[in-house]
């Protein structure tokens, strides 16, 4: 048992502060929060960290296949829309994964992840030339560094029907892997989703196969809807109906569905989507990085939470670029709003993780906790959390991250080998620049 004394608990949403307390951790929970558990609990280890101590962060919806994307130096062609930009780049990018580069993406992803105190990460993972075993090889960077997360395959159409039975296999595969570990008394760290890319690289064959293994994994569909105009066109052209409309017909609209970006769904699927009890997750960076419009029908979902959609993994600086291109884009929802989103991950983890609870610095809830070195200019208070999340703290103040109940950062210093991940991830990454050169 660890006791964390003197410490203040800040919650950015609902946003509250409070004076020093302690928090008492015990295996993967917090089995106490109050004054004196030292004195509750003298054979704990006592820790001391000062500042503040927030529930981790939750990125829910990333793609670490990405990790290795930055400072890409690669000739890639201009791109006039969207559906070129796929083509150019990002289906060039996966398709020159193999097992050693995806291995150090998700290791170089993870690693980056909880400096950032992000304590749980939900990927959308994709490689069409390795499809066979490449959630074993992602899961490994989140067990080595310790980082919380759900994983899926992104089935697809795209690369012949052969790939698309292999990525529907690949998800409920990994799906009946994390079932087994759990039959064997095994805490699961890493949960799985089923995965596809989205409706117009999916067909109703594969769509059926999903919904398949929907049911016999019970888990959710994870999947990009609308994320461009063009997705939306497709669909009603191709197969007759609305995105969400196709996707509920399946059986593929639940309260575990995790629906990415969403700019272009119609007011009677966002009804739908909201009846469901669905997620939808709305990625700023990417979003603007992409040049894809602004999604302004977001105050109207019932579950909106935060993801990077690659763009690293860090979450402060992720609600952070929703609420100001909120603004920028002329809506009215103040910062709390968006620390409000990033709160409903918690919700997300919650369905996936049967029996935990996620997201409060409270007894009986996981120990997934960031610690702050934020010596705040003006005073930090209940009701003006969302202004200090948006104008004053950035993730770098970020100096210790405890995953279930494990410290993966202590005081600015990794307990697993991050210069180790990193270089590795230069290494792979000629690799993967040689490996897109040959791929055009
Ligand atoms: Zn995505």
């Amino acid at each position: 048992m660890i006791v964390f004394e003197n410490v203040r608990l800040l919650h950015f949403s609902p946003g509250s502060v409070s004076g020093p307390t302690d928090i008492a951790v015990e295996g993967s929970k917090i089995v106490a929060v109050g004054p004196s558990l030292a004195a509750a609990y003298p054979k704990a280890e006592r820790r001391s960290p000062g500042g503040y101590v927030s529930p981790g962060l939750v990125c829910s919806h990333n793609h670490f296949y990405s990790a290795l994307a930055r400072g890409l130096m690669v000739n890639v062609a201009p791109s006039k829309d969207f559906a070129q930009q796929l083509a150019h780049l990002w289906w060039r990018l996966d398709r020159a994964l193999d097992e050693g580069i995806t291995r150090a993406s998700g290791y170089a992803g993870a690693a980056e992840a909880v400096r950032w105190g992000v304590t749980s990460v939900v990927d959308h993972h994709a490689s069409p030339e390795f499809i066979d075993g490449s959630l074993d090889v992602l899961s490994e960077g989140f067990e080595a560094v310790g980082l919380r997360g759900i994983l899926c395959y992104e089935a697809t159409d795209r690369n012949g029907m052969d790939g698309a039975r292999a990525g529907v296999a690949e998800n409920l595969r990994w799906a009946k892997a994390v079932d087994a570990k759990r039959a064997a008394g095994k805490d699961v760290l890493v949960e799985a989703a089923i995965g596809a890319h989205a409706p117009f690289t999916v067909g109703d064959d594969t769509l059926k196969a999903l919904a398949e293994a929907v049911r016999a994994s019970k888990r959710g569909l994870h999947i990009h809807v609308a994320e461009d105009k063009f997705d939306a066109v497709h669909s009603r052209h191709e197969h007759g109906k609305d995105i969400c409309r196709r996707l509920d017909d399946a059986g593929l609209l639940d309260a575990k569905t995790i629906l990415g970006h969403g700019l272009y769904l119609s007011p009677e699927e966002i009804e739908l989507v909201n009846e469901r009890d669905a997620f939808l997750a709305h990625n700023a960076q990417s979003n603007m990085n992409n040049n894809v419009g602004y999604n302004h029908q977001l105050p109207l979902y019932k579950n909106a939470v935060l993801g990077t959609d690659g763009i690293g993994s860090d979450m402060l600086a992720s609600a952070c670029f929703a609420f100001f291109k909120h603004h920028d884009a002329g809506g009215s929802l103040w910062m709390d709003a968006f620390l409000s989103m990033l709160q409903n991950g918690n919700r997300l983890l919650e369905r996936y993780f049967p029996g935990k609870r996620f997201g409060r610095i409270e007894a009986g809830y996981e120990a997934d906790l960031a610690f702050w070195d934020y010596e705040p200019p003006t005073p930090l208070l209940d009701g003006n959390v969302a202004g200090h999340a948006a104008f004053g703290m950035n993730s770098a103040m970020v100096k210790s991250t405890m995953v279930a109940g494990k410290c993966v950062i202590e005081d600015r210093k990794a307990t697993f080998d991050y210069a180790a991940a990193m270089a590795k991830g230069r290494e792979q990454t000629l690799r993967l620049w040689k490996r897109m050169e040959e791929r055009k």
